[in-house]
């Protein structure tokens, strides 16, 4: 495929082109300008949002040539930084357009993603906003205070807080960083005025209010009454109480509220910004010298590119968000006359989901087409000929009546065969006849618009299974944990028409390890429409917007472990120009077994006594236990997932 001199792209004599390829897999919907396909057909990712791009399959080709195979998790750094800039900007576009008397002082959630390089990367593109950092744990903290250099930036310690915690706290506080303990429940109060005392620090206090606003979505039990975080009225108000008490008042600066993670609907947001307001400003009255409202995280990702209010989507834009936060913060302080805030977001998902993307091949195809019934004119049992008759319709029926008939025959040939009246060899043929007949009703309903209703059932369990390497419990857990959509799409090929439906299970040993709904912008899909895989060749997919979550709650099922990755940077003076800059081996199979308490030398010694047991025995040669016991230590140091020469 090739641009002509007019830069249209060409289309091929099937009809397909690179743009059907981008409209089928829904790039320009969840893509959001930053991944595009070439005029090859590679997938391409633009950090930038202009012309420059990193073809992920020279990645895919470089970390292989130094020794990091697939699965490979990418990490696009120069989309961090983008994502930063673009949270930031918009906020100050926002607050200039509304001319709000406050400043945007985000703050990065460190439990969307921990990885140190994540973090230095947000942090630089954050430094000229001041962005700071949230924590939820004391580990958190511990990274936090060392890596917070900027003191106009904020740090703000959310989740259930020990003495510990809060004594690190108040250190950050003496050597001057703005630290926040945003109280979670009650007894936090009490104790934080104690150690404060103690240590002689004044603290910076938060609250966290337990809106009666509901979320909407898959986390949205972060809030309403039922919530496990913040302090209900009566709460704030015995809080108020012990701070006045202890003299403590003018600690009181911040309130927060988080209503759940990815928040589809942009309602449920505006209502609780104006609820949260009215706290703020009723805080305010009383006397106490609030400046932050920290409005949480919940800004979505739109992983399907619908635009929607579905789970995996969200009906607004940034600009949206930033504009309504905004505005509903400044209408409700008008109304009460209280000076406008500082206003807080602890954004994570929205800033970090789409840096990162895990690449797996398709090493294996499980298919219900690849034996075809081979019949033989001879003497066949009447089930057989009942098969027969149906696959070649010599009783002119309808595609869907034949269907009926042969589901038909197919429970009556299941029968006869559990009671023994069929024999292995028959019972194989009059299933792959089944399925022969199930196959021509499947490419007769494929392009037809109005669809039989039975089949979606058919298509499902006619449809091709690809097996990727890789596991879905460490890499996409959401995925099996709430039904999150991620997209999938082949990262080259993509000037070919896709001919296969497919649905992708992993190399676990579990069969939750599938993944069975695909995102469309219109509904889900149960199927994906992929490649040929070819011998000569090996087929990558993407897995894409996995930067948020995916990466820490990843866990060892089956003991696979962790994924190479590799962190990429845009080379500027190239075309088509990228450079690895750090690349980190997943586990070994030593390092999962020593997850679970075993130790690779102790095993080896194990092997060792029974290779000499069988050697004594002299069911093997001694040449042939050594080499037997060399290549099981060696395993010891190669990757959990399949490798190439397999
Ligand atoms: C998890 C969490 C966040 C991050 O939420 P996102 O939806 O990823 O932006 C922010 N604040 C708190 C308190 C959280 O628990």
């Amino acid at each position: 495929m090739s641009l002509n001199s007019h830069g249209v792209k060409h289309i091929q004599e099937d009809g397909w082109s690179i743009a059907s390829s981008e409209k089928y897999y829904g790039l320009n919907n969840w893509g959001k300008g930053c991944f595009k396909v070439d005029e090859e057909g590679y997938m391409k990712v633009h950090p930038l949002q202009d012309s420059r791009g990193i073809r992920i399959f020279d990645v895919i080709k470089e970390a292989k040539s130094k020794g990091y195979d697939l699965p490979l998790t990418i990490r696009i750094q120069d989309l961090l930084q983008t994502r930063v800039k673009e949270l930031n900007e918009t906020f100050r576009d926002a607050i200039k357009q509304e001319a709000y008397q406050g400043s945007y002082r985000g703050v990065f959630p460190i439990k969307v993603n921990q990885m140190r390089e994540v973090l230095e990367e947000i942090l630089e593109a954050g430094e000229p906003y001041n962005y700071g950092l949230e924590c939820g744990s004391k580990p958190e903290l511990m990274i936090a205070l060392a890596y917070h250099r900027n003191l106009n930036s904020l740090i703000i310690c959310n989740g259930y807080k020990d003495d510990t915690f809060i004594r690190l706290a108040l250190h950050g506080n003496r050597i001057g960083k703005p630290v926040f303990l945003v109280v979670e429940q009650l007894s936090e109060i009490e104790r934080i005025i104690r150690i404060s005392k103690e240590l002689e620090i004044q603290p910076k206090i938060g609250i966290r209010i337990k809106l009666s606003t509901v979320g909407e979505g898959k986390w949205a039990r972060s809030s309403g009454e039922e919530a496990k975080f913040g302090l209900t009225s009566p709460e704030i108000v015995s809080a108020t109480k012990s701070l006045e008490q202890a003299g403590s008042s003018d600690c009181l600066e911040l309130i927060h509220f988080h209503i759940g993670s990815q928040v589809p609907n942009i309602q449920t947001i505006k209502r609780a910004t104006v609820e949260a307001t009215r706290y703020f400003c009723e805080l305010a009255s009383m006397g106490f010298p609030m400046k932050y409202l920290d409005v949480g995280g919940g800004l979505g990702v739109d992983y399907d590119g619908s635009m929607s209010n579905f789970e995996s989507s969200m009906n607004y834009t940034l600009k949206e968000y930033a504009r309504d936060v905004v505005y509903n913060i400044q209408t409700i302080c008008n109304e009460a006359s209280v000076i406008c805030p500082d206003i807080i977001t602890e954004s994570g998902r929205s800033v970090v989901a789409s840096h990162s993307l895990l690449v797996s091949e398709v090493c294996d195809r499980i298919s219900k087409y690849s034996i075809q019934p081979i019949i033989e004119k001879n003497e066949n049992a009447p089930i057989i000929e009942n098969f027969i008759s149906i696959l070649e319709n010599d009783y002119s029926a309808s595609p869907l009546e034949r269907y009926h008939d042969a589901v038909q025959k197919k429970e009556e040939a299941d029968n006869l065969f559990n009671l023994g009246y069929l024999k292995l060899k028959d019972k194989g043929l009059a299933d792959a006849l089944f399925w022969k007949i199930c196959q021509d009703l499947v490419l007769f309903y494929r392009e037809e618009k109005i669809q039989p209703e039975e089949m979606d059932t058919l298509k499902a369990m006619m449809a091709d299974q690809y097996v990727c390497n890789f596991s879905v419990f460490q890499s996409l857990i959401d995925h099996w944990a709430c039904n999150q959509l991620f997209p999938v799409v082949p990262i080259h090929r993509l000037n070919e028409k896709p001919t296969v439906d497919t649905t992708l299970v992993d190399i676990t040993c579990d069969s939750e390890g599938r993944i069975a709904s695909f995102v469309d912008s219109e509904d889900e899909r149960s199927l994906l429409r992929l490649h040929e895989i070819k011998e000569t060749e090996p087929y990558f997919l993407g897995f894409f917007l996995v930067g948020a979550y995916q990466d820490i709650m990843g866990d060892l099922h089956n003991l696979f472990g962790r994924v190479n990755e590799v962190h990429v940077f845009l080379e500027d003076d190239e075309e088509n120009g990228f450079y690895i800059e750090d690349s980190i081996p997943g586990f070994s199979v030593n390092e999962v077994l020593e997850f679970t308490q075993y130790d690779g030398q102790m095993l080896s010694r194990k092997m060792k006594k029974q290779i000499d047991i069988a050697t004594k025995k002299d069911q093997i040669k001694p040449r042939e236990g050594t080499r037997i016991l060399d290549e099981y230590m060696q395993i010891l140091k190669s990757q959990t997932y399949l490798s190439e020469s397999d």
